[in-house]
């Protein structure tokens, strides 16, 4: 196959944060199967900066573990791994005082992409701002990368918007949602905006309701008394689940550039509706014999906060007015699977015999695991003996036609990362698009502290409580089934 690679400029990347967990589990390995791909240059540098003492070689030792640990396929490429290893450096920093930063200072180098990865609780994001501000690092033409939580209420964001404006303007902060960054999901543009074929038909004359579902077989675990603060709604709908629902829903940009994306998205989250309490179904897992429950891996016994959620969700615009966006995550579910469905109406009247409702016309969107689109049509079966209609899916990811091997197609971050690098914004989330999307997530949150709202306790291994298959069998409507 032809190497699709773009080359990208000389950088120099620093992540704050270096040692930590998402360092080490994404964004290390990926910049590694970036640096196969033959996209950083040779004279590019990773900076870990973090508060451990150690040095240089320590930390390559770090990075060799970390992507033993989490890489894939790649890790067994030592040459590579040696070269990659070799441009990696370490500096001790506080984010909080003074150590370190005039030995970071020093290390910079000019005429070199700066990027700073936040890569540290957002509590430290405003004292790192400044540092690298006071102290010359940053200039206006570096990057900083920030990810979730952004906030965790309308007023939170805000601040932290206002934290990181006071020393970078907008087009040097690019917050990450990683779900943005997926093959598939920037497929999905494509599939709509690249054919004559489905702009017509996205719209409530011809889609009868959209699903996403994002499932996850593990629990809380290590994380829980995060998590506890968090819950499905602010852990997965305000950021990644409401991003995929601007993918669908937003009108074709005039281009595909970075603020004409970001505008037709903003205009999505404000006209989301707010959801009444019956079109929402909250859960929390029970125990099994063998795996605690929620409240036991949150050590709260009197846990209020939700582990799933399913709710019916509207968009009053002349698109989409009338169309149900049925959205639901949880932990412990039956199978890992995230995935958008596009379900179609019927056909109104069928010339066939039999029942036409069986028969739909569905594009579904597989975010994991086996990333792909495909759109479900109706043929005849095969053969002899009538006009015998059957469902089949028609595969619009032609992963064969195009020679794609899975392991060469990037991951999300390092995707996102290199995205940063070349200074493109349009899979990030402008900070007006957090706000809003806060200031549509808090009225239903607020609702649920002022009354108390107590989570229906559903079975792990299930796909939730029995309520979330009620939010779509009142309106003869079924969820897809969950599977791996
Ligand atoms: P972590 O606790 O594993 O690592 C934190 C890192 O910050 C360490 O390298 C530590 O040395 C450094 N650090 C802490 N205090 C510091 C200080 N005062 N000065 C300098 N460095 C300091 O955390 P993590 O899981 O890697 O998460 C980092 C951020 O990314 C958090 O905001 C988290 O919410 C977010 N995030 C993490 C994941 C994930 O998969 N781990 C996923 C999404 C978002």
């Amino acid at each position: 196959m032809v190497s699709r690679v773009i080359p990208v400029d000389t950088f120099d990347l620093v992540i704050f944060g270096g040692t930590g967990d998402l360092a080490r589990r994404k964004i290390l390995p990926g910049l590694f199967r970036r640096f196969i791909a033959g996209q950083m240059p040779g004279d590019s540098r990773v900076i870990g900066a973090a508060r451990s003492d150690m040095g240089d070689d320590d930390y390559r030792q770090l990075v060799r573990e970390a992507i033993s640990e989490f890489g894939g396929q790649e890790k067994s490429d030592t040459a590579n791994l040696d070269a990659f290893l070799g441009q990696l450096h370490y500096v001790q920093v506080d984010a909080t005082g003074d150590g370190g930063w005039s030995d970071l200072s020093d290390l910079m180098r000019p005429d070199v992409v700066r990027a700073f990865y936040f890569s540290v609780a957002p509590s430290l994001f405003g004292a790192l701002a400044e540092r690298l501000h006071n102290h010359g690092i940053a200039d206006r033409h570096s990057r900083i990368v920030v990810e979730k939580p952004l906030g965790r209420d309308l007023d939170g964001a805000r601040a932290l918007n206002q934290t990181l404006a006071e020393h970078f303007h907008e087009g040097q902060i690019y917050r990450i949602d990683h779900y943005l960054g997926k093959e598939t999901v920037q497929n999905l543009m494509a599939v709509r905006f690249g054919n004559v074929l489905f702009e017509p038909l996205w719209n409530n004359h011809y889609v009868d309701h959209i699903q996403i579902t994002v499932a996850e077989t593990v629990g809380v675990g290590g994380r829980g008394a995060y998590y506890d603060k968090s819950g499905a709604m602010r852990d997965m709908v305000q950021n990644h689940l409401m991003q995929l629902v601007c993918l669908i829903a937003m009108e074709p940009p005039g281009q595909f550039e970075a603020d004409a994306v970001r505008d037709e998205k903003l205009k999505v989250i404000r006209a989301l509706q707010s959801v009444p309490a019956h079109h929402i179904v909250r859960g929390q897992y029970e125990a099994t014999e063998t795996e605690p429950s929620y409240r036991e891996d949150a050590d709260n016994p009197r846990s209020f906060t939700e582990s799933f959620i399913a709710m019916r969700c509207e968009i009053a615009n002349w698109r989409w007015a009338g169309v149900p966006f049925y959205l639901r995550t949880g932990k412990k579910m039956r199978a890992r699977s995230s995935e958008i469905a596009v379900v179609f109406k019927d056909l109104g009247h069928s010339i066939f015999e039999g029942d036409v409702a069986r028969h739909r016309n569905i594009l579904s969107i597989r975010l994991q695991p086996n990333e792909g689109i495909d759109l479900q049509v109706t043929i005849k079966e095969p053969g002899p003996g009538g006009m015998r209609l059957v469902d089949v899916p028609l595969d619009l990811t032609f992963a064969e036609a195009l020679g794609e091997d899975a392991e060469e197609v990037p991951d999300a971050y390092e995707r996102l990362i290199m995205d940063v690098i070349r200074g493109n914004q349009t899979l990030f989330m402008r900070g007006d698009e957090v706000e809003a999307a806060w200031a549509w997530t808090d009225p239903i949150i607020n609702a649920w502290e002022e009354r108390s709202d107590v989570p229906k306790l559903y079975e792990p291994g299930s796909t939730g409580p029995e309520d979330s298959q009620m939010l779509l069998h009142r309106e003869g409507r079924r969820w897809r089934d969950i599977k791996a």
